[in-house]
């Protein structure tokens, strides 16, 4: 029979069935209630005129019927196409349209906005969670902050606990390179696309990122080291299969989000659901579930850590940080060690064009990740620098140009778009779009993407180099550089920083620490002070709103 991406919580359902698989506030479903939960609601799909293949919306924040929903459109057979529950209506009629939905799961606060963008998309399904669940145990929505808007004449909505009523089914098989996801990607760099993610991609890709972290502590446990005191070392940060708990606060609907989800599913871990992002309920949910993992974006950890209630503050039951999604500073990296003094701080580097996972850091802390770096690729994955003017050209080892990847978890191209697929997908190969260089022992180290790079004249500037330089500085809490047109250099770097709360600094000073960092030609020659930096839902600072603001 086909394996497809159902498989994983069928097959946890089995392994892990008493066990808590996701969590909100007071309510909770074990892998086999959600199992039977996802069952229950492809069938109402089936029974509501969805059918295998055909395409359904979820616009669900982070609470029990995203899980319920989105495995219960898998198990439908259906392609899901997680999208933020925040979109303005004229970017979700955009999105309603380009990705041809057949239902919408919409949680009642995003109501509104579906009817508004109703209008090119009259044969929809409205499925709405409700506040109460069918259960004690069951899912419920947060309470939405309005109440739900009455449908438009003539629309029928269906309440979610409704298709929870047929009974279960059991599951549509998928094929492999069946279409498993249609993932929207951030939108960083200007209209956002939808990736086509199959089967195989998502099941190579949770797979690799889980044989990527226990396999690194199979092979140090039995074969490099000896000593008994490093084999604890070894293990410290490992959690075997059905032991470890998480807390998911990065948005479900984007890449980290949601193949977290999956691969949590894989490995038996407990998700903590969180919907909003409050660095002081994030630290108290932390210690009241004794979580043992976290992962979540830069942005997310530097407004953690700016919380009054972090100052002084030591967690102990957490062994793992993973920051991804954005690059992170060193400095930053090190506070984290200290809130979290039994965890080891790590970092993972993907796009959603990969599915997710392109490069980890190896668990163990004695493989020895050299500072800066990404980590190695995981299992399967081939990187390959390319000249940043010929793209043809192969760079040796330690080059620096555009990153290129291959690999299972590599995906079939964008949704309706020939022509980027064309350009961004070549015989195999992911074009990343970002820019770095790989080391002898294969470490990836990044200096940014290939949009962000500026040429001050005729030399070649990283802004992430800046901004990590910048945030080494004890008034700063962040910091943004791009490149803006310049009469006689081409361009120059300008920052855009935020100071600490109470710390003092004058653009001359900072400009000066970074002066006596850097070569010449990098240095900041222009500085504003903002209040915060643009950042999206998936935590990435958006330099395109810094250029227009700059213009
Ligand atoms: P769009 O492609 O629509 O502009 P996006 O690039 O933000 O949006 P995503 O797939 O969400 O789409 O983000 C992938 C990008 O995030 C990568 O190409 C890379 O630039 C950045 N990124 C991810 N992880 C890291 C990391 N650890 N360090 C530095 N950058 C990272």
């Amino acid at each position: 029979p086909a394996v497809d991406a159902g498989a994983v919580l069928a097959g946890a359902a089995h392994h892990f069935a008493d066990r808590v698989a996701v969590r909100d506030g007071e309510r909770s479903l074990t892998f086999a209630e959600l199992h039977e939960q996802a069952q229950r609601f492809a069938r109402g799909l089936h029974e509501h005129g969805i059918a295998p293949g055909d395409t359904v919306l979820l616009l669900v924040p982070n609470c029990l019927w995203f899980p319920v929903s989105y495995w219960g459109a898998l198990y439908a057979g259906a392609v899901v196409c997680p999208a933020n529950p925040a979109l303005p209506p004229a970017a979700l009629a955009a999105q309603l349209a380009d990705s041809g939905a057949r239902a919408v799961v919409a949680h009642p606060a995003s109501l509104a906005s579906v009817y508004a963008a109703d209008a090119p998309a009259p044969h929809l399904t409205v499925v709405v969670p409700g506040a109460a669940g069918p259960a004690a145990q069951g899912p419920t929505a947060q309470a939405p902050t309005a109440a739900a808007p009455p449908p438009p004449t003539g629309r029928a909505v269906l309440a979610a606990e409704s298709l929870l009523r047929y009974g279960h089914a059991e599951r549509v098989l998928r094929r492999p390179d069946d279409l498993a996801h249609l993932a929207y990607t951030g939108g960083t760099t200007g209209r956002s696309k939808a990736v086509r993610v199959l089967h195989r991609n998502l099941l190579a890709n949770i797979a690799q990122v889980a044989w990527f972290r226990g396999a690194a502590r199979t092979v140090l446990v039995d074969g490099l080291l000896g000593a008994e005191q490093d084999k604890e070392r070894a293990t410290a940060h490992h959690h075997a299969p059905g032991t470890a708990t998480t807390l998911a606060v990065a948005p479900l609907f984007h890449a980290m989000g949601l193949i977290g989800l999956v691969g949590n599913t894989l490995v038996g871990t407990t998700v903590v659901l969180c919907a909003r992002f409050d660095p002081e309920r994030f630290l108290a949910d932390v210690v009241e579930h004794e979580v043992s993992w976290l992962g979540g974006s830069p942005a997310m950890y530097r407004a953690l850590l700016a919380a009054p209630s972090a100052a002084g503050l030591r967690v102990e039951s957490v062994s793992n940080v993973l920051s991804g999604a954005a690059p992170i500073d060193p400095e930053t990296v090190r506070r984290l060690g200290e809130l979290f003094p039994n965890a080891l701080v790590t970092e993972g580097y993907g796009l959603t064009e990969a599915t997710m996972s392109l490069t980890l850091h190896p668990v163990d802390p004695a493989v020895g990740t050299p500072p800066g770096s990404v980590g190695l690729p995981v299992p399967g994955t081939e990187l390959s620098i390319r000249d940043l003017t010929d793209p043809e050209r192969e760079l040796p080892v330690g080059g620096t140009g555009e990153v290129w990847a291959r690999g299972p978890q590599i995906t079939d191209g964008y949704h309706g778009r020939a022509d980027l697929t064309a350009d961004q997908f070549r015989d195999g190969w992911l074009r990343t779009g970002d820019v770095g260089r790989v080391d002898e022992r294969g470490f990836l180290f990044l200096s940014g993407r290939v949009k962000d790079m500026l040429i001050y004249k005729g030399y070649n500037v990283y802004p992430l180099h800046l901004e990590d330089v910048l945030a080494g500085h004890p008034a700063v809490a962040a910091a943004a550089v791009i490149g803006v047109p310049h009469p006689e250099a081409g361009e120059i770097p300008a920052a855009y920083v935020v100071l600490r709360p109470s710390a003092m600094a004058s653009a001359e000073e900072l400009m000066a620490y970074v002066a006596e960092r850097v070569a010449p030609y990098q240095r900041v020659r222009e500085l504003h002070f903002v209040p915060a930096l643009p950042v999206s839902a998936a935590g990435k600072i958006l330099k395109t709103e810094l250029r227009s603001q700059h213009e």
